[in-house]
């Protein structure tokens, strides 16, 4: 019997080359495809609902007479149309409707129809109601099973994927489509038959618990997502392997710049700072690639530690990038390497999308010529930039590059045949769960120490009726001799309106603090402008900066010990937590004012209250994947690399360690086992192991 994997969806009937291609579109080529292409949620029409018996909110199947039906003119012109099954009366209401709908609601018509009911104008109504006529026909059936509702994308209605579903259901059975996880393990992690999950959860019985189903606790939920989850691990350990099993160059520890880097620096690396740049070390000393994520609280000192790595490879003679998500971290970062580098006679280049023309060609080749050390933002990515000797990768903040972008980067090494080592800073600590999930091709290492002589911040919520008072709060404050940032949060996704408000809020406290010496910055500034602004923060001749979240990253002013957060309800936990590490820098006590607008919301207020509970960044990453979801936290929608069809980090992270255990049985004892479940479960573009 051929496999279902091996059946192209043009073999339904009804499928033609256009359907074929909105089919692709959503990945559906085959009818395993169609399988796995899994229900969202259901609706129950397996019993028809007596009006009489009817509650608003709920999803039902009614049917009736049509009493009569009229053209209201009210504010928007609709169609009403009165039903009536001997128990009560339900109006039905049109918003849209073509002139032979009208004409098709005759008083004394049977209808039979579903959708949600709702309190309306006239007692309980439905809008835009799925109806069919009944006319002079028995009453048809009701459905057999709950009806499916899949996820489609435009063009693609439910009725059809119903329809695909029930063709490929038709020829599903357990020799169609193999079950690859072996019997020994089903039965080692009680999971049911694969096929049998798979019918269920496209037509569940009459009596299947709807609410079972909605909160993905039915075994057959289980099954399918112990298996994704399983895939899932699977795939970033092929990732893994495939970057293990190429080449690096082996980097020898570094003596003579590593000492005169530190003899400059001005302070002691801390222990954890020793222990983490010794792991790294190690691994760079390899001829195999190094792939390690380094995750230290905000303010822990990663980049001293990045610093000691690039320096092993820049003594070996070899090229570095370090890349960082956004330019003002990125120029952060530029201005330090440059500070702590230049003195031993170590060139580093700057490279941003926004370079452009002479400027950018010069970059591109100087970096080309084998320029030792370049620092940029995602431009680093890009096809045209070539490296000469590139030995490490850094990348500052990884949770917003994706997996691809960063596989993008095997490419760049030594005349593209050596793999550069790969080193991974992120300040927004993952909750072990995720880390699991996320990352289980990197090997970790934790910054779990900060600097001597950090104090704890103060947090505190403020309703912003209470302006006036904090900003008199700001004038005592840099009336002491301290520095101060009010910060502007992003409104509606929108950078210019951003910038707008802040220059708003700007000219407003220079007004209200007449005599303080306030400065602004935000992104749409020049870099040339931004630099000598925070230069001019820094050496303490503005005490006051009015900041765009630009400054969530990289700034460092130890004066600063005052910072007051516009609409903190804005933000998420973990942007939050990053603002806030740029005070508690000092010996200074310092606070944070969440200067919030009421009401909050249940969550909101919950949320700003953990930042008033806590500075650990692990406790408040925790609390913010409760309250928000994986995918929001790590920013890694875009990736698609926390999307799941049936699966939920949250809901099923008890799962997890299983999936690790099994994931290792398969590959060793059923490798042959691997490259199907990728296939069945991944599409084409997120099969890692295989770019
Ligand atoms: P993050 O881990 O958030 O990237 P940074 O690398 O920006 O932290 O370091 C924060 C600040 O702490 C910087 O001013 C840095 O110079 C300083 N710093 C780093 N390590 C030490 C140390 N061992 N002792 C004192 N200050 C340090
Ligand atoms: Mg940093």
């Amino acid at each position: 019997m051929t496999e279902l994997a091996d059946i192209p969806v043009t073999t339904l009937k009804g499928v033609g080359a256009a359907l074929a291609e909105k089919l692709a579109r959503v990945g559906l080529e085959t009818l395993q495809d169609v399988l796995f292409h899994l229900p969202l949620r259901y609706q129950d029409r397996t019993r028809i609902t007596p009006i009489g018996a009817l509650r608003p909110g709920q999803d039902a199947v009614v049917e009736g007479t049509v009493a009569g039906a009229d053209v209201i003119m009210g504010r928007r012109r609709s169609l009403l149309v009165r039903l009536q099954d001997g128990s009560g009366t339900l109006s039905l209401r049109f918003f849209h409707f073509s002139q032979a709908q009208k004409d098709g609601m005759k008083r004394g018509n049977q209808l039979r129809c579903y959708g949600e009911v709702r309190p309306g104008a006239t007692g309980l109504e439905i809008y835009h109601p799925e109806y069919r006529s009944l006319q002079g026909q028995e009453s048809p059936a009701v459905e057999q099973t709950l009806t499916p509702i899949y996820p489609t994308t435009e063009g693609l209605t439910q009725q059809r994927l119903r329809n695909l579903s029930q063709q490929a259901l038709l020829r599903l059975g357990p020799h169609s489509l193999p079950d690859w996880l072996p019997a020994e393990l089903a039965v080692e992690y009680r999971l049911g038959a694969l096929d049998q999950a798979i019918r269920y959860l496209h037509r569940p019985p009459a009596d299947a618990d709807l609410q079972e189903l909605a909160e993905g606790r039915h075994w057959a939920q289980h099954r399918l997502a112990f298996e994704e989850l399983l895939t899932h691990q699977l795939s970033l350990q092929r990732l893994r392997e495939s970057v293990r099993s190429q080449q690096a160059p082996p980097l020898p520890p570094a003596r003579r710049l590593p000492q005169a880097f530190l003899d400059n620096l001005g302070f002691q690396p801390t222990g954890a700072q020793k222990r983490v740049a010794a792991e790294i070390a190690y691994d760079l000393a390899q001829a195999e690639p190094m792939l390690r994520l380094v995750q230290g609280d905000v303010g822990a000192g990663k980049t001293v530690v990045a610093a000691l790595a690039a320096l092993q490879a820049l003594e070996a003679g070899y090229q570095v990038a370090l890349m960082a998500p956004t330019e003002i971290l990125a120029e952060q970062h530029f201005i330090n390497f440059d500070k702590w580098l230049n003195p031993l006679g170590i060139e580093v280049a700057w490279l941003a999308g926004k370079l452009k023309g002479k400027a950018r060609a010069t970059a591109l080749e100087r970096i080309g010529a084998g320029v030792p050390m370049v620092v940029g933002t995602h431009a680093l990515f890009q096809d045209e930039v070539r490296f000469q000797r590139l030995a490490l990768v850094v990348i500052d903040e990884q949770h917003r590059f994706g997996v691809q972008q960063r596989l993008a980067l095997r490419r760049k090494g030594v005349d593209g045949q050596l793999c550069p080592h790969q080193l991974i800073m992120t300040a927004t600590p993952i909750p072990r769960t995720l880390a699991m999930s996320a990352y289980a091709d990197l090997d970790t290492s934790i910054l779990d120490e900060l600097p001597p002589g950090r104090t704890p911040v103060n947090t505190l919520l403020v309703a912003d009726s209470r302006r006036l008072e904090v900003i008199e709060r700001v004038r005592l404050a840099c009336g002491q001799g301290r520095q101060a940032y009010w910060v502007c949060t992003l409104i509606e996704e929108s950078e210019e309106m951003t910038c707008q408000a802040a220059e708003t809020t700007y000219a407003d406290l220079c007004a209200a603090l007449g005599g303080l010496r306030v400065g602004l910055i935000h992104g749409r500034m020049k870099p040339a402008e931004k630099a000598a602004v925070m230069q001019d923060f820094k050496t303490g001749a503005l005490q006051l900066l009015v900041a765009t979240t630009v400054i969530e990253v990289g700034v460092d002013v130890p004066n600063a010990s005052l910072m007051i957060i516009e609409n903190p309800e804005r933000l998420g936990l973990a942007q939050l937590h990053q603002l806030r590490g740029r005070v508690g820098r000092g010996s200074a006590a310092s606070h944070c004012v969440l200067l919030y607008h009421p009401p909050l919301s249940q969550i909101g207020r919950e949320r700003l209250g953990i930042m008033r509970e806590t500075c650990d960044g692990f406790l408040i990453a925790e609390k913010d994947l409760e309250l928000r979801g994986p995918g929001e936290m790590l920013g890694v929608r875009q990736t698609g690399l926390l999307q799941f069809k049936v699966a939920d980090l949250m809901r099923d992270a008890d799962l997890l360690p299983a999936v690790r255990d099994a994931a290792q049985t398969l590959l060793e004892r059923w490798p042959q086992h691997v490259s199907p479940l990728l296939a069945r479960w991944l599409r084409h573009g997120q099969q890692y192991g295989q770019v």
